[in-house]
């Protein structure tokens, strides 16, 4: 399986750096060519509204949008949760995001004092370390949305089918559980 880690901006260095830890071959996605060559996306951490724009300059937008409809693994942190989120509270006017996964999340939810800070939470069962910067929590959630963490009350880790997002960033530390559990349990099979 090849990983691929859109590359336009934020930690996507981390993430392939992550996934190759993991035993897999990761690559920068920065064009549709490199999009098409890779079985799974992950979506790094950084500024979702940059993100989004540089998307539609580069005219991968539509298409990443068609590979999440169609089934490919795809996992968000931080900001790539909010990429990933069907609706956006407190974003820019008009934010976009690819969608697909039946959340509502709130930008920079943790407030002004707290919106950078480190927390041990349960993912999936297991302890984990985990790093939050300026993060959205989730705020709604569809039916077949999975919660594996929660911190403040607010899901902080959830699953929808082929789809994974994080508020936190466990491409920023050595604990690789989150990682992991998307090859192992989500791309499994591709
Ligand atoms: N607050 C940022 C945003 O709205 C996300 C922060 C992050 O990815 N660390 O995109």
């Amino acid at each position: 399986m090849k990983v691929g880690v859109l590359a336009l901006q934020g930690d996507f260095r981390e993430h392939v750096a992550a996934s190759q830890s993991c035993g897999y071959e990761a690559t920068e996605v920065r064009r549709v060519e490199e999009l098409e060559s890779v079985d799974s996306l992950i979506l790094p951490g950084g500024e979702s509204t940059t993100i989004i724009k540089l998307a539609e300059h580069f005219n991968l937008f539509a298409s990443i949008q068609k590979k999440i409809r169609e089934g490919m693994p795809v996992y968000g942190s931080c900001a790539g949760m909010i990429l990933l989120a069907d609706r956006i509270i407190d974003g820019i006017e008009g934010q976009k995001s690819f969608g697909g996964l039946d959340v509502t999340v709130r930008r920079n939810a943790f407030g002004r004092q707290v919106d950078s800070f480190e927390s041990d939470l349960t993912f999936n069962g297991t302890l984990l370390h985990a790093v939050f910067i300026r993060a959205p929590w989730v705020e709604e959630i569809g039916a077949d949305v999975e919660v594996l963490s929660t911190a403040a009350e607010h899901p902080v880790a959830v699953r929808q089918g082929n789809l994974l997002a994080t508020s936190f960033h466990p491409e920023l530390t050595a604990d690789l559980a989150v990682h992991r559990y998307f090859f192992e349990e989500i791309c499994t099979g591709r």
